[in-house]
Formats: structure tokens, sequence, C-alpha cells
């Protein structure tokens, strides 16, 4: 197919090993958008440099020092010899429920899991990307955009509409 935005949607790079889409990740869209500011937000409050927090996904060469440090899943997964954690017999395993249950952008990464195992990653991430797009603009956004960036639209996209309630009281903590 020559549809680009299905040839964006299918970049590999957005699929992270713990189920998380990058594409809807703050880091990932600002780094995206050269958005320096934003950049530099996150560069401090992961108390890492500018260039150490530039991030164009979880399989990319480039990716934020944050997650290439603290993330135990992509060797974990090397070691059960797994290309999925839903494919491991430990899945769903107690620290990828920790690991989900510490923030609201991570809740559905164990049925993202399951859904990559049945429909495969490339249609997985189709549905993402579409999952978080802003119903009137098509812009995709983070979990954290309660409303669309680029038009404001609200609820920002499918999953802040689904998850609105926990990701406010995360916000309001
Ligand atoms: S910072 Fe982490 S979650 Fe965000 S795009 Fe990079 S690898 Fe993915
Ligand atoms: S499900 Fe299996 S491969 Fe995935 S993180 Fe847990 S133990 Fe590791
Ligand atoms: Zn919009």
């Amino acid at each position: 197919m020559n549809d680009p935005d299905r040839h964006n949607a299918e970049n590999q790079n957005l699929v992270a090993a713990c189920g998380l889409y990058c594409g809807a990740c703050g880091i990932y869209i600002a780094t995206q958008a050269n958005d320096t500011h934003k950049i530099l937000q996150y560069a401090m409050l992961l108390k890492q440099s500018y260039e150490e927090t530039l991030c164009d996904g979880c399989a990319a060469e480039r990716k934020s020092l944050y997650c290439s440090k603290m993330c135990t899943f992509i060797d974990c997964k090397k070691s059960k010899a797994v290309d999925l954690c839903a494919d491991c017999n430990e899945f769903p395993c107690q620290a990828l429920l920790e690991f989900k249950s510490k923030m609201p952008h991570r809740i559905e990464i164990i049925e993202s899991q399951y859904r990559m195992k049945e429909t495969g990653v490339e249609n997985w991430l189709v549905e993402m990307k579409q999952h978080f797009s802003c119903p009137q603009c098509n812009t995709v956004n983070s979990a954290y955009h309660l409303t669309c960036r680029k038009c404001g639209n609200m609820p920002s996209c499918n999953f802040v509409l689904e998850h609105d309630h926990e990701i406010r009281q995360y916000l309001s903590e």
C-alpha cells in the first residue's frame, strides 16, 4: 500500500519492548517536531542532556537515555528468546504489571502485547496511530494531551477518552 500515513504508522521503531506505542510518547513527539522548549523540559525532568533526551522510538538508533537505561524488557525478551512478551510463558510477568501500574500512559501495555500477537505488529501500529489521533484533525497526541495539541479538540484522541479519569488523577498528583 502506498498511503503515506500507513507507511508512517508502520514505522517499526515505534514498537516499544514493553508494549507502549512510541508514536504517542511526548518525547518522541517533541523530537520529531523539533520542539526545543519541550525537549529541554523533558531533559530537566529526566536529569539528562538535551542530546541524550532526543528519541526516534524504542527500536531506533537515536533513543532517549532514560529509556535505554531503565528498560529491562529488551534484555529479558532476548534471554527468553521471544519477540513478543505475549509469547513468553511468564506473560504477563510481575515486572510488566508493576511497570504498567506506575503511569496511566502504560495502562494498555498488556492488551497491546496480546493484540500484537493476534493481529501482527504492523496492523497494531496502524491501530495505535488511529487510537492516539485527534478525531478532528488527525494529529497524533500523547496520553497527556487532554486536548489536541494542534486544534484543541477535547478529548485529543480515543486513548484519552477511554482513560480520562486515570490521566486526570495522575496529572493532579
Ligand atoms: S522515550 Fe522511550 S517511550 Fe518515548 S519514544 Fe523513546 S523509547 Fe519510546
Ligand atoms: S513477559 Fe517474559 S519476556 Fe516479557 S518481560 Fe516478562 S519475563 Fe521478560
Ligand atoms: Zn486536533
